[in-house]
Order: structure tokens, then sequence, then C-alpha cells
């Protein structure tokens, strides 16, 4: 047993048995998240675009489609008879400057990374509420508080998630219901390879020079790991957490520059 192995197997967060709904879960940070849910005991129920190939249920949807939801949605109801945590996650939106996204951008970001997360809120609440207990968290951006330009449609949308979140967690607050964010800084999926290859070729440099100087800007000195988002995760979808509502957490190695 290795030490992280002790610290996972120390913890219980009380969700052992819960239906857990994990959205975009096929790899890197969702995938992560229904790992460590799962560790916890609780069911689970994942989605991607490519049907994943681990959970209790796994279905191929497309978040940015509504009816896709509704039928993930329905198809765990239906199996498991309810679901009480929601972890609401996307493949990340156009990345661009402003005067190069077009309207077409602009609309599939909305639908890939806003209204999803309302979707599958309002697909999930009525249930929670009947029995007056749910999680619902929302993997999103440290760029909803510190804003870049490549990243122009993930910086307004999620900002705008983080409003939807405090919001949200007060009108549900009194039903046992909470509702988080979670804001990862530099975590090494393939999503991060991506836009590491389109910043360094703006940058004129490889690929693995800017992943080497990015770091500098991390003050623990290192890129994230997929389990350490995770773990946070799980602590917010826990009994444990009853009292943490409306909050945008950042998972970022010290890495946003503001005080608040
Ligand atoms: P990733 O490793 O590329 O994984 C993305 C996952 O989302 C895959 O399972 C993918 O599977 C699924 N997916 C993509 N589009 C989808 C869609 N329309 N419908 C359903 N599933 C979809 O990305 P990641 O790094 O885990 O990023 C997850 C989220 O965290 C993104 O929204 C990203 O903006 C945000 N984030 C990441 C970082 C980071 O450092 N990694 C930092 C800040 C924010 P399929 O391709 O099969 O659909």
């Amino acid at each position: 047993m290795t030490h992280r192995d002790d610290i996972v197997a120390a913890m219980d967060l009380g969700i052992k048995g819960r239906v857990a709904m994990i959205a975009a879960a096929s790899k890197g940070l969702g995938r992560a998240t229904a790992e460590a849910l799962a560790r916890e005991g609780c069911v689970i129920s994942v989605c991607s675009r490519s049907k994943p190939s681990f959970g209790d249920l796994a279905v191929a949807c497309d978040v940015t489609n509504a009816d896709d939801l509704r039928r993930w949605y329905d198809a765990t109801a239906e199996k498991f008879g309810q679901v009480d945590i929601v972890v609401t996650n996307t493949g990340g939106p156009p990345a661009a400057n402003f005067m190069t996204l077009t309207e077409e951008q602009w609309r599939l970001g909305i639908d890939s990374t806003l209204m999803n997360v309302i979707r599958l809120c309002r697909l999930a609440i009525p249930g929670m509420q009947q029995r007056q207990w749910g999680r619902i968290v929302h993997i999103t951006s440290f760029v909803s508080k510190q804003p870049t330009e490549l990243l122009t449609v993930s910086s307004t949308l999620r900002a705008g998630i983080s409003a939807l979140t405090k919001t949200l967690g007060d009108q549900v607050a009194r039903d046992g219901i909470t509702v988080n964010a979670v804001l990862p800084g530099h975590f090494l999926t393939d999503r991060q390879k991506q836009l590491s290859e389109i910043r360094a070729k703006e940058q004129n440099i490889t690929p693995e020079e800017y992943l080497a100087k990015a770091v500098s800007a991390i003050p623990v000195g290192r890129y994230g790991k997929p389990e350490e988002l995770a773990d946070a995760i799980a602590f917010l979808c826990s009994e444990r957490a009853a009292f943490i509502t409306g909050s945008s957490v950042l998972v970022d190695g010290g890495q946003y520059r503001g005080t608040f």
C-alpha cells in the first residue's frame, strides 16, 4: 500500500451507495472524478460522446445536446431509482481571441459550457428536492476568476457559472442540496496538451518548451494530478461538506493571482 492509498483508505465521506452522474468522463478530470466517487462506494453513471469503457452505467451522450442529456438522466434514474450527485463537465469550449471568434463558436461554447450545466441541474434537482438531499459540483476553470485571452469563451461563461452556482445554491439550500464549482488550474490532460500546442505556436516555441515555461507560474512548481482535483470534488459531494454551498473553489497549486 502506498502512502496515498493509506490516505484514501482512511477517508469515509459517508456517500456509499449514493448514485452519481459524472459528465464528460471517459478520460481526464471527469474520469478521475468518477474513479474517486467509485472509491467512496458511489454507484457511477458516466457519459461522453464516445461511450466510456467503465462505470455501473456508461452512455454515449453529447452534453451540448438537450435530448442526449435527458436520455442519459432517464437511463440513470430508471436503472438506479434516483440521482443523488451530479458533476457537470464538458470538453472545454473553443479556444481563441475575441476578434477571431465566430458567432457559431460562441453558440457552440454556450451550448457545450453553460446550457449543459443548466439542463443537467433542471433534470436532477426535482428528485433531489423530493428526497431532501443532493450534491451538485461544476468542473469549470480558474479563468472564471482570472480571464485569459485564448480562453475568451471559457472565461466569460465560467464566470457566469460561478454566479449561477451562488444563486442556485441559495435557492435549493433548504432542500438539503449543495451547489459548488471547482476551478482547476493546470492539469496535464489531453485538453491541456492541446492548449499548449496552440500557445506554443503563438510564441514560436515547442509545446514541451511551453509546458516547462508555464510551470513557473504555478507556485507549487508542478502541474496538478487529476486525482487531486477529484479528491476535492469527492469531498464537496460528501456528507461532511453539507455546510459548503455556493462556493467556487480553486484547485490550482496557488496559481490564481488575486486575494479573493
Ligand atoms: P480532456 O482530458 O480532454 O477530457 C475531456 C472529456 O470530455 C473526454 O472524456 C471527452 O470524451 C469528453 N467530452 C468532450 N466533449 C464532450 C461533449 N460535447 N459531450 C460529452 N463529453 C464530451 O479534458 P480535461 O482536461 O479533463 O477537461 C475537462 C474540463 O475541465 C474542460 O471543460 C476544461 O475546459 C476544464 N479545465 C481543464 C483544465 C486542465 O488543466 N486540464 C484546466 C481548467 C479547466 P469524448 O471526446 O469521447 O466526448
